[in-house]
């Protein structure tokens, strides 16, 4: 029992070898999507938790360019919070625009063009507005591929809207991020990398089993003061009097726990380690690249048939249509 205590004990204790290999599988996630290597990563639950933590960063990130530590002093002196996305931004976010404090209200939802991607100018005019309005900007969120359509924002083009704003960019790549492997649409993720924050799930296009999802923030020292614990009278660092107490393996693994909502959790990332050890990055790369060539199948398929109506341009994995007899074609509410 103390050996596979020891071998497999939980992410949250340092000294164990499944909390080297949580680290080792972030590595190699950015290494796969292509992300700066200085880059903090830490797992989650999910794609929810994951965007909840670059959202955190950003507000952290926003509130301290104003001069107030949000996670210490709350929002109260901050004016008319704003986070942006388009409509086709997965619920989470706006569930994460509550659980932060910025209400549900400070999400702003901007239109999309006919391929269901954000637009980039309304994003302009929109924040230049609010700005001038006195609104504190604290995040655009876009999407790495959307889950009605599978559409990737204009990633690029929303990264200069954010430098020019001086804007922290979050991207959720939940679903869509490892999509990039494939090099028929790898060019749509152009500005990805530079995200500030970003939140992918290998527990969707990587196979691991669900509950692993992870996040990347560019500036691990905001994400420990969003999300850090104080010192706890039980556990080594903390102040004993004037002392701190100090342990052999105080500087043995990976404080996961203090970038994260979370304090124990299971080594979810030797799942992704384990997957990307037996796949390879091109073990992947074939299997998303069949994926989205399915789709890509499907839709000429539907676009052959009298019966069938294509709704959105296949980006991604996913092709949405519907059944409409040729008779009722062109028929009010069709
Ligand atoms: C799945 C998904 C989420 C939510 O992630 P969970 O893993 O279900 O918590 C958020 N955003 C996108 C784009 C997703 O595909």
């Amino acid at each position: 029992a103390a050996l596979s205590a020891t071998l497999a004990g939980p992410q949250r204790y340092d000294v164990q070898s499944y909390n080297f290999l949580e680290h080792l599988a972030l590595q190699w996630l950015k290494q796969l999507l292509g992300l700066p290597s200085a880059l903090d990563g830490v797992f989650s639950s999910g794609g929810s938790v994951a965007n909840l933590i670059g959202l955190g960063a950003a507000r952290q990130w926003a509130c301290e360019q104003r001069g107030i530590d949000a996670s210490l002093q709350g929002l109260e002196s901050v004016t008319k919070p704003r986070l942006y996305a388009s409509k086709e931004i997965h619920h989470v976010i706006l569930r994460a625009a509550g659980v932060l404090g910025l209400g549900r209200r400070a999400l702003i939802t901007l239109p999309t063009d006919d391929g269901f991607r954000m637009d980039v100018d309304a994003l302009r005019t929109q924040l230049r507005r609010d700005k001038a309005d006195g609104c504190t900007p604290i995040a655009v969120a876009a999407s790495a591929g959307t889950v009605n359509t599978g559409a990737v924002d204009p990633l690029s083009e929303i990264l200069e809207v954010c430098r020019e704003e001086d804007v922290w960019l979050h991207v959720d790549g939940a679903y869509g991020g490892f999509g990039l492997l494939d090099p028929a649409v790898a060019h749509l993720y152009e500005g990805f990398a530079a995200a500030d924050s970003i939140a992918v799930d290998p527990h969707k296009w990587l196979a691991v089993p669900l509950g692993c999802g992870a996040a990347f923030v560019r500036d691990r020292g905001l994400s420990a003061r969003a999300f850090a614990l104080e010192p706890a009278k039980y556990l080594e660092g903390s102040l004993c009097g004037a002392e701190t107490i100090r342990s052999q393996f105080d500087d043995v693994g990976y404080p996961f726990y203090e970038t994260t909502v979370e304090h124990s959790a299971r080594s979810r990332g030797v799942t992704v380690w384990a997957a990307l050890k037996e796949m390879g990055a091109e073990g992947f790369r074939t299997r998303i690249i069949r994926h989205n060539a399915y789709a890509r199948h499907l839709a000429e398929r539907v676009q052959a048939s009298p019966d069938l109506e294509l709704l959105a341009p296949v980006t991604l994995s996913i092709c949405c249509f519907r059944y409409v007899p040729a008779e009722l074609r062109g028929q009010a509410g069709s």
